[in-house]
């Protein structure tokens, strides 16, 4: 780790504020400071102004509507994993946030910075002097991938455990800038490029995440990690369906630790179908291709595969049985 560099730090009380601090060159965003201080301290971004979120009157508000629920980025991980009304409705979600990390993480840690953390790599994710000694990388400072050396782009992968359970519960995001406010799918957040895997424009923030009520879905999250106690996910899945008698009305899945962005995994075709042996062989098909695993843990790719299948496998048979009405 190294000293932090010299930047200017700002801590704006309203969205207006922060978006005006943001439009300056080089100013990032800063909220629980759990994913950002770390890269910091190894010499892995050097921001001219960090603004920080956390005084942000109504960023870290929870508001249940008639639509459903309105999750402010500023919420604290554990405020999420502890919201009673939320546990019982969307219990996926709070399932998700439980799993972050440790509780001194999720304490601090915000649905926002969970959601924009960076992308990980066991080339990226080391200090200066590693990194320099093995000619750095094209994610940052160098002209190479070492995972993949004959490709020109970067496979760092995301690793976030909220967002493939927002992802199946439909969720959409709000976004403000000094340009103004828009609202997109959640899934449009996220790009497969391991050094650009957000769509956010310069100086754009995330101000909420909109989650529609639907309470006939039932949903789950399962994850691998190195050391359950407090790691990131090796793989993460995330699915919801809903069922009639023997048919699958709904049926979605979204994964993480696999690629650069967390990705939805196309179910089309399948809904209307009985969760039986063929459609579990056409899910798992479409779950291989999507997922692209690359060597950018010490665990191996074969291992995650494996695990992620197996995981997703158990986890609808586990909520297929859920799903039966009483
Ligand atoms: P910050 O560090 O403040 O920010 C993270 C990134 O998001 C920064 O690039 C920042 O600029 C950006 N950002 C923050 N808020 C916004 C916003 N509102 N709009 C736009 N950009 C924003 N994460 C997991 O998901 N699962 C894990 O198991 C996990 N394990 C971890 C284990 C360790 C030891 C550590 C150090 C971290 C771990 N993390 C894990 C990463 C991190 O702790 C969490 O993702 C946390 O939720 C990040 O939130 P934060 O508020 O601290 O983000
Ligand atoms: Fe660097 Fe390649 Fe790892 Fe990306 S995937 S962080 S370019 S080594």
């Amino acid at each position: 780790m190294t000293n932090l560099p010299d930047f200017r730090y700002v801590r704006p009380t309203s969205v207006d504020d922060a978006v005006k601090a943001l439009a300056a060159p080089g100013a990032l965003p800063i909220a629980g400071a759990t994913d950002l201080l770390p890269n910091l301290r190894r010499g892995l971004k050097q921001p001219e102004a960090l603004v920080d979120l956390t005084a942000i009157g109504g960023l870290a508000m929870l508001e249940e509507t008639a639509e459903g629920w309105l999750i402010g980025a500023g919420l604290p991980l554990a405020a999420l994993a502890d919201h009673p009304s939320l546990s019982r409705h969307l219990p996926v979600l709070a399932e998700a946030a439980r799993a972050v990390a440790g509780p001194t993480h999720r304490a601090a840690g915000t649905v926002g910075g969970n959601l924009c953390q960076d992308t990980r790599c066991i080339f990226y994710n080391q200090s200066e002097w590693w990194r320099s000694g093995n000619g750095y990388c094209l994610k940052y400072q160098g002209d190479r991938c070492h995972v993949a050396p004959k490709t020109s782009r970067c496979f760092a992968t995301y690793r976030g455990d909220l967002a493939p359970a927002l992802l199946v519960l439909g969720a959409e995001a709000e976004l403000a800038s000094a340009g103004g406010r828009r609202n997109l799918p959640l899934a449009q957040l996220f790009q497969d490029d391991g050094a650009a895997h957000l769509t956010l424009a310069p100086g754009e923030i995330l101000v909420a995440v909109k989650v529609p009520r639907n309470d006939r879905l039932v949903a789950g999250y399962a994850k691998l990690r190195v050391r359950d106690s407090i790691d990131f996910p090796l793989v993460g899945v995330a699915a919801a369906l809903e069922r009639d008698g023997d048919r699958l009305v709904r049926l979605r899945l979204a994964i993480t630790g696999t690629n650069s962005a967390p990705l939805a995994v196309s179910t089309e075709g399948l809904e209307g179908e009985a969760w039986d042996e063929k459609t579990a062989k056409a899910l798992a098909d479409r779950l291989n291709k999507t997922a692209k695993l690359q060597n950018t843990t010490t665990i191996g790719m074969k291992y995650r595969r494996r695990v992620l299948l197996a995981a997703a496998r158990r986890l609808i048979d586990g909520l297929w049985e859920q799903g039966k009405a009483p």
